[in-house]
């Protein structure tokens, strides 16, 4: 039988302009997309679930230094992390997510704890963290989470806040967050999203990551979505619910679906990207910024990465 699923990632929307990668930075963030759709397909490959396959990839993307989620994420005004997430499990429309949390390695375990052993779908701050302590889950200090670059990136925040930066601030300096959509062999569709969220965020400030519905979304048979942006816009617009509702009510078809959520955010003024698989298995990867870290695996077989526009090519053919 052949294998019909399909996985998308995304390492976000705030990419390292161009002319400040380094080869070795470049290659390294690369790495990191291609080891997450790696740890996602090992799941899909074996007529795994989706569920099991967003977790896998953002699991491997929040372990990796190059990307705002997990260890390398943002630091918030205070200096410290405060980090988001959320899954939803699109057969049954279950969804996890913490916020806020400052001591949980990996976040995306925690959301998915929180939709399978709680009767909440939000838990924050604390109360996260004391809830992944008693799941048994890896606790780390807030030092785990902070790499030289995003100290850079703080004190860079500081010092525009005090008038005294020459050059602006890039995007990536700003934010980024990480996601998966799948699209699993029994036609099962789940998204996964985590996040440090914006550099110099207000203390306790919650982005759209674990908000269902507006940063991430899954529903069987309409969409998986899963965005990267200033979450405020998405949460206003409710853009990944926005989506499975154009395709469900209004017969849109993916990418129509998916381009007019940007053009929207893109009025807004806002930069922001998403990933996104339907209920066929298409497959939408839109974005109005520079870059978007990104990989897929298609229907088609073809295992492709990217972060601009000229650069997102095919690797391999994996089926
Ligand atoms: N959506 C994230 C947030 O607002 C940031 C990002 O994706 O760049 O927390």
């Amino acid at each position: 039988m052949t294998c019909m699923a399909c996985l998308v990632i995304h390492g976000g929307a705030g990419t390292i302009p161009r002319a400040s990668f380094t080869p070795a930075s470049y290659q390294q963030a690369r790495d990191g997309l291609q080891e997450a759709l790696r740890a996602g397909w090992a799941v899909l490959r074996d007529g795994g679930l989706a569920l099991d396959a967003v977790e896998a990839a953002v699991i491997a993307l929040e372990n990796h230094p190059s990307f705002n989620a997990g260890h390398g994420a943002v630091l918030n005004a205070a200096g410290d992390h405060e980090l988001d997430a959320a899954i939803m499990d699109g057969r049954d429309r279950r969804a996890g997510a913490i916020a806020s949390a400052r001591a949980i390695r990996n976040p995306v375990i925690a959301a998915r704890r929180v939709m399978e052993d709680s009767d909440c779908v939000l838990l924050s701050a604390s109360g996260a963290d004391a809830f992944a302590r008693e799941q048994g889950l890896d606790m780390v200090a807030q030092s785990y989470f902070t790499t030289d670059l995003r100290r850079r990136h703080w004190l860079r925040a500081q010092e525009e806040k005090a008038g005294l930066l020459i050059r602006a601030r890039s995007e990536a300096e700003k934010h980024g967050t990480v996601g998966a959509v799948a699209f699993d062999d029994a036609g099962n569709l789940a998204a996964a999203t985590s996040t440090g969220g914006y550099t110099y965020k207000r203390a306790g400030r919650v982005g759209d990551a674990p908000v269902i519905g507006a940063g991430t979304y899954a529903c069987n048979g309409v969409v998986a979505v899963s965005c990267t942006g200033l979450g405020e816009y998405f949460i206003r617009r409710g853009t990944a619910h926005d989506i499975a509702a154009r395709i469900r009510y209004r017969g849109d078809n993916l990418v129509s679906a998916a381009d007019a959520a940007i053009a929207e955010l893109t009025e807004d003024g806002c930069g922001a990207g998403l990933i996104a698989v339907d209920g066929a298995g298409n497959i939408a990867m839109p974005y109005n910024t520079e870059g978007m870290y990104r990989g897929s695996i298609a229907a088609d077989g073809t295992l492709s990465i990217g972060i601009y526009a000229d650069d997102f090519a095919m690797l391999e053919l994996i089926k």
